[in-house]
């Protein structure tokens, strides 16, 4: 059965970054998506559209078709009393503030000093070349629940209490 559209996906892959440093990887042997709902980034559901299970395949995927690139307008410089007192702020920590839209999105600590706290809203992995190696696991229809959901379930994808 070929990979497209209303059909789930099991893979395994490796991603990494230009330099070889292993950035993720499909953790207990294999990750599921449903093709075409854009559960993963476009440059990779791309580039499975029309491959079957056992094939194997590296995948490119610049920025753009990616994480986005990088936008310096979403490092900002926050006072640093909007944080509180008692909490360390050190680079690198990550929470979520409310986005241009109203929405949540995850925000990293670039810089700290006494004044100030430089937070970036950028992806980690925006402006990031990435390296897919995937092998693909298994290819079956969604069920109907699957496609109204917009997302896997089942024992390799996601589960609801309900
Ligand atoms: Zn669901």
């Amino acid at each position: 059965m070929q990979i497209q559209d209303k059909r789930v996906v099991s893979l395994s892959y490796t991603l990494k970054d230009d330099k070889d440093q292993i950035i993720d990887q499909s953790t207990d042997g294999s990750f599921s998506y449903l093709h075409g709902a854009s559960n993963i980034i476009p440059g990779l559901e791309n580039s499975l559209t029309g491959k079957r299970a056992g094939d194997e395949l590296s995948v490119h995927v610049n920025p753009e078709e990616g994480y986005g690139v990088r936008d310096e307008e979403r490092i900002q410089e926050v006072p640093r009393e909007m944080f509180p007192d008692d909490t360390q702020i050190e680079p690198g920590m990550q929470f979520y503030a409310q986005g241009p839209d109203g929405q949540n999105i995850v925000v990293q600590v670039a810089e700290v000093d006494e004044q100030t706290v430089t937070v970036d809203g950028n992806h980690p992995l925006a402006g990031v070349q990435l390296n897919f190696d995937v092998k693909i696991l298994s290819v079956r229809e969604a069920t109907d629940e699957e496609m109204e959901h917009g997302h896997v379930h089942g024992p390799d994808g996601h589960h609801h209490s309900d």
